[in-house]
């Protein structure tokens, strides 16, 4: 049976884990009614199961290649791309006055977790223009914004993001692009950036990239860093793809997976830029893009962790082994366990869209830290998810896991980046526990509040799953305390395990309340909270041991 794009799942979260309701209750997305935002799950279900689907092996099989400087996508990728642009799945969340939908993130992460589950590496390209897009929006000119904002926002061109140099990974800070002024409002971009995704490809008449750089005398580190849009074709006077900009694709980077997707290392040799913000706030602007592509790319591990699962569950149905797999409980486990682990990381992912959106529609302080507390937790948790349950994906599979015809290694190898790129999961767990604890744990202990008043409400009706919630939150919350009160060497010793675990607990929580809701969900809400809530004691536990069993050992007892 082929992918199935998730919109029921999708939907009942949305009308009861992490209601849709506020959002829509909002002046600025009163558009997004329950029975549009149903319509527009629907639409993108359809185009996922029948268009990006079919083209997903194809990715893999004939991946993009490098040709005469241009690049050629895998078979079919340019029809489903069209079939992407014509449906306006790429101006979902853009602004109103450019073209866009301005509909919320809940709805455009809904489309992306099912859009991913179809075909990652597809799905990537859209995802990085919508993220310049609100970069565009938030920092460029007036005039840039009119220029590139209603051809990006209509899919006619796509969007990039230029940081990664060989020498300024996770440590932007250290990248030597340099940009300087031409004398007539523009700069002469100079330098060479690696691992560019969609850095060129034939889907759209122009590729427009965002490119961090550094200006003449610039301070070093980040705060010496300036952003610019350097597009492949200058748009001639009346705004269409003119002369060839001075930007070359120098190869294609040989990846693990993700194939159909063109990772490409990029020369800016003098090319044309347009700075986008102020000098010295290029990081600042970037962020805005990146903190978009965080939570894209969150829901990319659970598209993908969802495509595996449904591939797993119908082997486990045909193969017979003792009778059908599907029946012995070891197998059971591991599809059960899968299947609760996407409905805990959909449902975080989904309340930090849900944050974004009510932050940005009201201004509320603590819906913008909410978000901003949920982004690396929804990010990390999220891509981890995709990879444990396409690993085990591959385990209910036995051998034919493991051989490339069934498909099932694909997942594995397409979703294990996304727990590298848009910042490692190591940085992100270090994001957790220093800047969003920097608030003494604030924005942590109202979500802790809101867990633990969920078990209460669900103490008459469900007693023993509430009682479990309750005591995972306090251990939460102790760990939490400890955690603001260490120095930052020992958090982000204890940062991975810590992000981890919070997310374990706000995912029980999320499956209690779907048990609330719908007496059918509550077999999956007592899987998960028996059997695998219980982990956050060990992942908490761990956290809170701080560095100096890490630096124990030296370099050397290493085997340096
Ligand atoms: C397929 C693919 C597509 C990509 N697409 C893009 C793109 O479109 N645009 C773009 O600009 N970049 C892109 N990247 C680059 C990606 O964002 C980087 O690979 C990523 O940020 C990590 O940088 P690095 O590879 O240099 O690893 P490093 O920074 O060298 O990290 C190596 C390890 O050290 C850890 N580490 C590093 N610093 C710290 C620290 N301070 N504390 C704790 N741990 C630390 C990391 O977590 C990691 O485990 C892409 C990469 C890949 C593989």
């Amino acid at each position: 049976m082929p992918y199935r794009a998730p919109a029921g799942d999708i939907q009942f979260i949305l009308d009861h884990v992490v209601p849709l309701a506020p959002v829509s209750g909002t002046a600025r997305f009163s558009e997004a009614t329950p029975d549009l935002a149903e319509a527009i799950l629907t639409e993108a279900a359809k185009l996922c199961d029948t268009v990006l689907a079919p083209v997903q092996r194809n990715g893999d099989l004939t991946p993009a290649r490098l040709e005469n400087g241009v690049v050629r996508t895998s078979p079919g990728f340019a029809e489903a791309f069209d079939a992407i642009r014509d449906g306006g799945w790429v101006s979902v969340c853009a602004p109103a006055e450019y073209g866009g939908m301005g509909l919320p993130q809940c709805l455009n992460m809904a489309i992306h977790d099912m859009m991913s589950g179809a075909c990652l590496s597809l799905q990537l390209s859209p995802l990085m223009t919508q993220g310049q897009i609100e970069a565009l929006d938030h920092h460029a000119s007036d005039e840039l914004k009119a220029l590139y904002l209603p051809k990006l926002i209509s899919g006619e061109w796509a969007g990039t993001m230029n940081l990664t140099e060989a020498q300024a990974g996770s440590d932007v800070g250290a990248l030597r692009t340099k940009a300087e002024p031409n004398g007539d409002g523009t700069y002469a971009i100079t330098g060479q950036k690696i691992f560019i995704s969609w850095g060129d490809s034939d889907l759209t008449g122009n590729i427009c990239h965002l490119v961090l750089a550094r200006l003449p005398g610039a301070a070093a580190g980040t705060k010496g860093i300036s952003l610019f849009m350097a597009p492949k074709f200058i748009p001639d006077a009346d705004g269409n793809p003119g002369e060839a900009n001075a930007i070359k694709v120098v190869s294609l980077e040989h990846k693990m997976g993700l194939h159909g997707s063109p990772t490409c290392v990029m020369a800016y040799e003098g090319a044309t830029g347009w700075m986008v913000g102020e000098a010295g706030k290029g990081m600042a602007a970037m962020f805005t893009m990146m903190n978009n592509a965080r939570l894209g790319v969150a829901m990319q591990g659970i598209g993908v962790a969802e495509a595996a699962c449904q591939a797993a569950t119908e082997y486990a149905a045909e193969r017979q082994q003792f009778g059908a797999i599907i029946g012995h409980a070891d197998v059971r486990r591991m599809l059960v366990g899968m299947r609760a682990d996407v409905f805990a990381a959909r449902s975080i992912a989904l309340a930090c869209a849900q944050a974004i959106d009510m932050g940005s529609a009201t201004e509320d302080a603590d819906w913008v830290a909410r978000a901003a507390f949920l982004t690396p937790i929804a990010k990390a948790f999220g891509t981890e998810t995709g990879m444990r349950v396409s690993e085990t994906a591959m385990q209910v599979h036995g051998g034919m896991g493991f051989i490339e015809e069934t498909g099932v290694a694909q997942f594995y190898r397409d979703v294990r980046v996304t727990a590298i790129y848009e910042g490692t999961n190591g940085i992100q767990a270090m994001d957790l526990v220093g800047r969003k604890l920097a608030d003494g744990g604030e924005a942590a202990y109202r979500i802790l509040e809101e867990i633990e008043a969920g078990a209460e409400a669900a103490r008459g009706a469900l007693p023993d799953l509430a009682e479990e919630v309750w005591a995972a939150a306090e251990t939460l919350r102790e760990a939490t305390e400890w955690m603001v009160s260490q120095a930052p060497q020992d958090r982000q010793a204890g940062g991975a395990p810590y992000l981890r675990a919070f997310a374990r607990v706000l995912g029980a929580h999320f499956h209690l309340r779907a048990a609330m809701a719908d007496a059918g969900r509550q077999a999956l809400a007592a899987y998960y909270i028996r059997r695998t809530l219980p982990q956050h004691a060990s992942d908490l536990a761990e956290a809170r041991d701080g560095a100096d069993t890490v630096f124990a050992l030296s370099p050397e007892a290493l085997g340096l």
